[in-house]
């Protein structure tokens, strides 16, 4: 079998976010579907596909390995993470989804079986005021979710440009953390005392504001809070850690293996949180949970992105031991269901197996032209 073509797909379901979707096609009409939707780089990402044709048409879909190192080692001048890695991540992807189709098994049975017979998500609450957050986050603990995220500090960046227009390193006002903090503490209160909650700082502030927040968290209990600076510091992340009592998450800024060896090394986190559609695919995602095994840390895949991205965290989460829980955008689920089929069998807030071979779903190709 031999690869004959790769494909991307831009598609717009959802107002003003657009995922990338990426088809690799082989000459016995097998195709497997990948996905690297970067919502701010999207063009960029469409443009490094095309340049990625050449290293992998002609190419035997089976050799997924030997295509992802060969993408990684030709661009590593560039520093093959981040912009490299999603693109190698898209085709990986879709080279797994080749593989299962090709062998009828689903990807978990090639990466060794399942761990779990279903995978537990989390998810984020809608609403713009405290009690529309709160109201969400109860209809989502009805549907069957039991843990949530929330950016209760984010109210702060809509009154200026917006959360890229926003002042790149942010001071919280102490009125701030005060009404960021009014918010968790009103959806521990709604929620229980037994709900998992988590607050993403989404890599804004400055050390000292970052600390101020970790610390007048610290009562609500959280599982983690993620992202407090932002990552290209790690002395900034420890300073941060030695200054609360705060569970720390980062990840989704973080690329390959690589990355990730000084944040277990030096114990700077209690949770990653690697991304499958940006971090390396699946092969890579499932190398860097085994990496955080061995420091007995839990792997909990973030993903606000497409469809494609969840079947390919659903599918490693399957096989790997140390899970927390899969992110997903639980709002998005009827947008996923016009654009794939069959839908994820979700029940009670956990992805359930379909077996059916590869990634499980395929694209209604149709839907995807409409939008
Ligand atoms: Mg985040």
């Amino acid at each position: 079998m031999k690869i004959t073509d790769v494909k991307t797909y831009l598609t717009m379901p959802l107002d003003g976010l657009a995922w990338l979707f990426v088809e690799v096609e082989t000459d016995e009409g097998v195709t497997g579907v990948g996905e690297c939707t970067d919502y701010f780089s999207n063009p960029h990402l469409v443009r490094g596909i095309e340049s990625v044709k050449s290293l992998v048409i002609g190419e035997d879909p089976a050799n997924i390995e030997e295509i992802w190192q060969r993408i990684f080692h030709v661009y590593s001048d560039l520093n093959p993470r981040g912009y490299v890695s999603h693109l190698i991540s898209a085709i990986d992807i879709a080279l797994w989804d080749i593989k299962g189709k090709v062998l009828g098994v689903p990807v978990y049975q090639l990466l060794g079986g399942p761990v779990r017979d279903h995978v537990p998500l989390y998810t984020h609450p809608a609403g713009e005021t405290l009690e529309e957050i709160v109201e969400s986050a109860l209809r989502m603990k009805e549907e069957g979710f039991e843990a949530t995220k929330t950016d209760p500090f984010s109210r702060q960046r809509s009154a200026g440009k917006g959360f890229h227009g926003a002042d790149r390193v942010e001071r919280l006002s102490r009125k701030a953390i005060d009404e960021g903090v009014a918010v968790m503490d009103a959806l521990r209160d709604a929620l229980g005392r037994d709900y998992e909650l988590m607050v993403d700082a989404h890599a804004r502030f400055d050390v000292a504001s970052a600390i101020t927040m970790a610390n007048s968290l610290e009562h609500v209990d959280l599982v983690w809070l993620e992202e407090p600076t932002h990552v290209e510091n790690h002395d900034s992340l420890r300073q941060i850690r030695e200054s609360t009592n705060v569970p720390l998450c980062v990840g989704e800024r973080h690329f390959t293996r690589w990355d990730y060896i000084p944040l277990l090394q030096q114990r700077l986190v209690d949770y990653i949180m690697p991304d499958v559609a940006w971090c390396g695919g699946i092969s890579e995602l499932r190398r860097i949970a085994a990496l955080a095994e061995a420091y007995f840390i839990r792997v909990s895949p973030h993903d606000a992105l497409g469809p494609v991205s969840i079947a390919a965290g659903f599918q490693t989460c399957m096989n790997t031991p140390n899970l927390y829980k899969q992110e997903c955008v639980s709002d998005w689920f009827p947008t996923f269901e016009k654009i794939i089929t069959p839908m994820f069998d979700i029940r009670d807030g956990s992805i359930y197996p379909n077996d059916r071979p590869g990634l499980g779903i395929e694209l209604i190709h149709e839907e995807i032209e409409r939008y």
